[in-house]
C-alpha cells in the first residue's frame, strides 16, 4: 500500500457495517484477495427479508435516484450519496430506500428520510449507524437536515415499524466509528481475528480466517472459549491453546476466582478441551455405555427440522426409519426417508395432527435428534393440544438426543460440536453445494414467494431443502453410529 492507503478508495456505508460487525472483515473487503471470499446465505437472507419488507411497507411501485427525488416519488430507490467525512475522507452510501416526509428541501415543501430493513427482533448497532450516514449524505444532498431514519421489518405479525431519532449522541458515535474504520483501514495488516467467532460461521472471509486460528492455535478456537473469557485468558498471560493446555486446573481456577465463580467452573473444562484440540486425538472422560437404550431396540426414527426463525415457522418435520436386519445390523441402505412439509397456511393444531398421525404409526419408538429443537418444537406442540400427563410423558421419554450424550461421554479435537463439525469430522459428506441451514431457509423463502404471487413454481428449492435435512437425519445417525462403534 502506498502513503495514501485509501487512495482513490471511499469510505462506503458497506465498509462501515461491516467494520461494525468486525473490523477485520471490513480491511479484508478493501484489501483482502477477492478469490479467498466463501459464499454465504447470509447476504441473500438478507436481501431477501429486505425485499419482503419493502413491498410490504411501500405497497407502490418506487420511483428511481435524483430524478425520483426531483418529482416528490412518495419511495426512491437507487439513489448514490456522497460526501465529505469530518477526517476529510470521501464518503459514499447507496440507500436501499427513502421515504417521502413532510419538511423542506431543494426540491420543495417535502424532503426525505432513509428506510432500513431490520433483520432480527432487535435495532443492531449496525442498523443504527447505516442509517445515521444515509440521513448525514441525504441531508447534504436534498439541503435540509434529516432528524430521522426508520427500520421496517416484515415479521409473522405483519411489518413493525420503528424510528430512530439521529441525536447528537448517534452522530457523535458515527463521527469516532468513521475516525476508528479510517485508522484500521490505513493499516499495512489486517486486524486481529475477532473474539467472539460465532460471527465468522456467516461471514465471507470465514475460510482464511479459520485458517489462520488454527493455525496459531488461537483462544478462540477453543470449544466453550468466548470474546470475554478469551479476554481474560491473554491478560492472564495465556495466549494459545497450547499455553491453555499445559495449565494446571487448580491454578487457572485459583486466578480466575476473582472474576467469577462461572469461569472458576469453566477452567477445567477448557483446559481439558484445550488438550484434546492440541494432541488432535478424542478422549472419551465417561465409560458408561451412551445408548444404554437402543440395544434392544429393533427399529429408530431419526428427526430434524427446518425452521424460519424470524417467522417462528417450522417448515420441514424430516423423519428417517431404520430397522435392523436380520442379521441384527442397522439397515441404513433400507432407511425411508418421510418429510413432512408444513405450510404457513398451516396453524400450528395442525401441524399437531400431522406429527402426531405420523408418530402414531410407530408407537413407543425411540427418536433420535441433534441438539435441542426438535423435542422442544413436539412436547410444545402437545402441550397446546392437551395431552395427558402420561403421553407427554412417553413422548418425553421417546427421545434421545445425540449431541447431550456425545458431550456427556467424548471431548473431540474440534471448536464446535455443531452437527456440521462432529459429522465432518467423523467423515461424513454433505453431496449439495452450500449445505447449511440458512441456504435452506433461502430456498424455502424463494418457494413461499413463488407460491404466493401465483408464479409458475419450481419444485426443485423443495427439492434441495428435502434432499439436505434427509442428509442431516443421516449425519445424524453417523454421529450415532459413530458413538455405539465406540461402546463395542
Ligand atoms: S471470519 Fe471472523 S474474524 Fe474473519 S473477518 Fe469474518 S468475522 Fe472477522
Amino acid at each position: 500500500m502506498g502513503k495514501n492507503p485509501l487512495g482513490k478508495n471511499l469510505l462506503t456505508e458497506r465498509l462501515l457495517r461491516s467494520w461494525v460487525r468486525c473490523p477485520r472483515k471490513a480491511w479484508l473487503d478493501l484489501h483482502g484477495d477477492s478469490k479467498q471470499r466463501l459464499w454465504t446465505a447470509h447476504r441473500a437472507l438478507q436481501l431477501d427479508h429486505q425485499q419482503n419488507s419493502f413491498t410490504a411497507f411501500i405497497k407502490v411501485k418506487p420511483g428511481k435516484g435524483i430524478t425520483a427525488c426531483e418529482q416528490g416519488s412518495s419511495a426512491v430507490i437507487g439513489i448514490r450519496l456522497k460526501g465529505i467525512s469530518h477526517n476529510g475522507f470521501k464518503l459514499e452510501s447507496h440507500p436501499s430506500l427513502l421515504q417521502k416526509v413532510p419538511g423542506e428541501s431543494c426540491w420543495g415543501n417535502f424532503g426525505y428520510r432513509p428506510v432500513i430493513a431490520r433483520q432480527g427482533k432487535r435495532l443492531t448497532k449496525e442498523h443504527k449507524l447505516a442509517l445515521a450516514l444515509e440521513g448525514l449524505l441525504l441531508g447534504h444532498v436534498q439541503g435540509s437536515l434529516v432528524r430521522e431514519g426508520l427500520a421496517v421489518s416484515k415479521t409473522k405479525n405483519g411489518v413493525e415499524l420503528e424510528t430512530i431519532s439521529f441525536t447528537k449522541k448517534l452522530e457523535k458515535q458515527l463521527k469516532e466509528s468513521l475516525c476508528k474504520l479510517t485508522s484500521d483501514l490505513i493499516k499495512e495488516t489486517p486486524p486481529p481475528i475477532t473474539a467472539d467467532r460465532r460471527k465468522c460461521s456467516i461471514c465471507s472471509w470465514r475460510g482464511i480466517c479459520n485458517s489462520e486460528a488454527s493455525l496459531n492455535g488461537h483462544l478462540s478456537e477453543v470449544s466453550g472459549i468466548g470474546a470475554r473469557r478469551s479476554e481474560l485468558l491473554h491478560d492472564l498471560g495465556i495466549r494459545n491453546i497450547s499455553e491453555l493446555a499445559a495449565y494446571k486446573p487448580t491454578d487457572l481456577a485459583r486466578k480466575l476466582e476473582s472474576f467469577g465463580e462461572q469461569h472458576v467452573e469453566i477452567a477445567q473444562k477448557i483446559i481439558f478441551q484445550a488438550k484434546v484440540q492440541a494432541r488432535n486425538l478424542p478422549e472419551r472422560f465417561d465409560k458408561n455405555k451412551v445408548f444404554p437404550e437402543i440395544n434392544g431396540q429393533e427399529k429408530l426414527l431419526i428427526y430434524d427440522i427446518e425452521s424460519d426463525p424470524d417467522y417462528g415457522e417450522n417448515f420441514l418435520h424430516g423423519f428417517m426409519y431404520l430397522e435392523r436386519s436380520s442379521s441384527g445390523a442397522w439397515d441404513l441402505d433400507s432407511a425411508k426417508y418421510q418429510p413432512l412439509l408444513v405450510l404457513e397456511e398451516c396453524k400450528e393444531s395442525n401441524s399437531w395432527s400431522i406429527l402426531k398421525s405420523h408418530l402414531s404409526s410407530y408407537p413407543n419408538i425411540k427418536i433420535l435428534h441433534y441438539g435441542e429443537t426438535e423435542p422442544l418444537t413436539v412436547i410444545r406442540l402437545a402441550k397446546k393440544a392437551d395431552i395427558t400427563d402420561l403421553e407427554l410423558k412417553n413422548l418425553k421419554n421417546c427421545f434421545i438426543d445425540i449431541h447431550d450424550r456425545l458431550r456427556k461421554h467424548w471431548r473431540l479435537p474440534l471448536n464446535n460440536y455443531s452437527l456440521k463439525s462432529v459429522a465432518g469430522w467423523i467423515g461424513f459428506n454433505w453431496s449439495q453445494n452450500g449445505s447449511e441451514g440458512a441456504k435452506a431457509l433461502l430456498c424455502w423463502r424463494q418457494w413461499k414467494r413463488e407460491k404466493l404471487f401465483n408464479y409458475k413454481t419450481s419444485s426443485k428449492p423443495l427439492e434441495w431443502i428435502q434432499k439436505y435435512n434427509k442428509e442431516d437425519c443421516l449425519a445424524t445417525w453417523a454421529v450415532t453410529e459413530w458413538l455405539l462403534r465406540q461402546d463395542e
